[in-house]
């Protein structure tokens, strides 16, 4: 007989990894959770060399709402005896390789987490979710999907991919060799700039020639300044989820950078490099920089691809050639082909894309006792901090709030200076004309 748990987790990455630390606090609520890899690592093909994090090591996976946690960054630190080495580097931001060391730890200590577990299919029986995986069938009340994104090609790329054009998250697992290769690396945000840090300082072999083609209008830096960072608090999500959808798409566009761009270290990693290979080495210069350009086309050739770019400063059609592209060229959100047979349930958004509640429980229009949620799947209901680490502490917590039907962790907020014209503020103000005009 199977033990039927209040909650499977599909697919274990630091957001779901985040729920599963949080529900040991909650000895009340079972779970188990669900991951296709062998073991934790995190995003395995991009753990290269020179590559930090983005958002501070106190935003791991409790903190934000339970620094008492035995799983929080502190505790790992202090757990693997570097505590004060650690304090020493001075670091603001940590390597990506610690950060998954950290994951991994907290993954090991956890009894709920099954790798090796690739889940097939969900089928809602009665009262309960049958979550088929390679390993047998499991069951629950409620179910937490968190299988992360995918990688994103434009689809008249797709046609060239093959041994020598990829996309970038499968860096880290081929066996890549750009000796004397003409490279074009297409993508210019972060992981394009770890990528190209990486090839110009010679990690997969010396290239003929790199190029780097960004649609950006120039190589632009991460928006890290304080306010910027105010989209990364709960008050500004709470409230953004409200905003209407026009608004909201309008807003996420408006605040890529914030999100996209690269960091700043990144950036002056990349400058410096080039100086001393072409200003001070002297070195014939290999390395082009082509911001502000749209690839339109790709064709195969005899020994490589011709690529065709739009350059939108200029007007002009440029033709490149390269003999490896490397697709830098960002992850998309897809529904999990798991969900098929449950899917003429669940109510979807006109992206196609789960509707996601304040909770980030999916609208679905089955039985009402069993509940559906999903985490890295709200940047459109949510904003810019649903797909980043800034706030996943605190969304698990309001997961297991809600699941729980009680305050199992204090997420209120003292009031902020910070005003995006909440109700409280609107009302003085607008009772104050109307007694005005009376
Ligand atoms: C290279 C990189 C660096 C990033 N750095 C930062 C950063 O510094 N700061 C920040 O805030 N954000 C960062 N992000 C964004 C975001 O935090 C990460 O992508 C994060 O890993 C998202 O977590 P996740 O749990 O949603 O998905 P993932 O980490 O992608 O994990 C999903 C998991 O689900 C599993 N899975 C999928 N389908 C199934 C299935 N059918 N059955 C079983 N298992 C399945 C996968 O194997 C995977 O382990 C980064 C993203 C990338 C790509």
């Amino acid at each position: 007989m199977k033990q039927l748990t209040d909650l499977i987790g599909v697919g274990v990455g630091p957001f779901n990894l985040s729920v599963a630390a949080l529900l040991e606090q909650v000895p009340h609520l079972s779970s188990q959770f669900f991951d296709n890899k062998k073991e934790f690592v995190w995003h395995e093909g991009l753990m290269l060399p020179n590559t930090y994090m983005q958002t501070s090591y106190l935003k791991d996976l409790v903190t934000a709402v339970a620094p008492e946690s035995p799983y929080s960054f502190m505790s790992y630190l202090v757990k693997n005896k570097k505590f004060y080495r650690f304090l020493n580097t001075e670091m603001q931001t940590i390597t990506r390789a610690e950060f998954s060391d950290y994951l991994a730890w907290t993954a090991k200590q956890i009894n709920g987490i099954h790798f090796s577990h690739a889940v097939k299919e969900i089928n809602h029986v009665n009262d309960r979710f049958v979550v088929t995986t390679s390993q047998g069938d499991f069951e629950a009340k409620n179910l937490c999907l968190g299988t992360g994104k995918s990688a994103y090609v434009p689809d008249y790329l797709k046609a060239n991919l093959g041994d020598n054009c990829f996309h970038a998250s499968e860096m880290g697992v081929r066996n890549i060799d750009l000796t004397d290769k003409k490279v074009v690396l297409v993508g210019g945000g972060q992981t394009g700039a770890d990528i190209f840090l990486n090839a110009l300082r010679g990690h997969w072999g010396q290239p003929l020639q790199l190029d780097w083609v960004s649609r950006r209008a120039n190589f632009q830096a991460l928006d890290e300044a304080a306010f910027a960072n105010e989209f990364f608090v709960p008050q500004y999500v709470e409230q953004f989820y409200h905003l209407d959808p026009s608004v909201k798409k309008r807003e996420v566009d408006a605040q890529k950078l914030t999100s996209d761009g690269i960091t700043s270290e990144a950036l002056k990693a990349i400058y410096q490099e080039l100086y001393d290979k072409f200003e001070v080495q002297k070195q014939d210069k290999w390395v082009r920089l082509l911001p502000h350009r749209t690839v339109t086309s790709m064709t195969q050739n005899f020994d490589g691809f011709n690529i065709e770019v739009k350059n939108n400063l200029t007007g002009f059609e440029e033709k490149h050639t390269g003999t490896v592209v490397i697709l830098a060229t960002g992850f998309e959100t897809k529904l999990p082909a798991c969900l098929a047979p449950i899917m003429d349930k669940l109510s979807l958004c006109d992206d196609g894309l789960l509707q996601l509640d304040q909770n980030f429980k999916v609208h679905w229009k089955g039985n009402p006792e069993n509940s559906i949620y999903a985490v890295n799947a709200g940047l459109g209901s949510h904003g810019i901090a649903d797909p980043q680490l800034s706030l996943a502490a605190w969304r698990s917590a309001k997961i297991i709030n809600d699941l729980a039907s009680e305050s199992c962790f204090d997420i209120t907020e003292s009031c902020n200076v910070m005003n995006w014209g909440t109700e409280e503020t609107i009302m003085p103000f607008s009772t104050a004309s109307l007694i005005s005009v009376a």
